[in-house]
């Protein structure tokens, strides 16, 4: 927990653009984005897996949720959004502190996986 990069950033230690922020989670760009609108949400307790997370985490998370149906509009997300939590390897998880991608302000094809290597 000490060096994950998304505590860090809960805690101010790293700066980020920051788009909303509750108890529970924060909602910051991405880094790197990969469409027009690229955030992340990002639940304030730590935990890498879904298999992770106790029910008051499970409930936190679905709170979470909801909320990001409330907030998509004033983030440029009112025609839809694509919605990733991305889990272990073959999802190529990168930073080990469960977080949300929110993508869209584009439309967005859908993928075919199966043609990459
Ligand atoms: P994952 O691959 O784990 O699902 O997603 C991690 C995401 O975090 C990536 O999209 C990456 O661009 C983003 N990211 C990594 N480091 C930082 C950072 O320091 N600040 C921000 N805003 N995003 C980051
Ligand atoms: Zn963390």
């Amino acid at each position: 927990m000490e060096d994950c990069i998304f505590c860090k950033i809960i805690k101010g230690e790293i700066p980020s653009k920051r788009f909303y922020e509750d108890d529970l989670m924060i909602v910051i760009e991405d880094i790197s984005p990969k469409a027009v609108k690229h955030y992340l949400a990002i639940p304030k307790k730590h935990y890498k897996l879904f298999s992770d997370m106790s029910d008051s985490d499970a409930e936190e998370l679905g709170a979470c949720i909801k909320k990001i149906g409330d907030i998509a509009p004033s983030l440029g997300l009112e025609n839809g959004f694509r919605f990733i939590i991305n889990q272990g390897d073959d999802a190529e998880q990168t930073v080990f502190h469960l977080h949300m991608h929110l993508i869209g302000g584009q439309k967005l094809y859908s993928c075919d996986y199966r043609n990459h290597d």
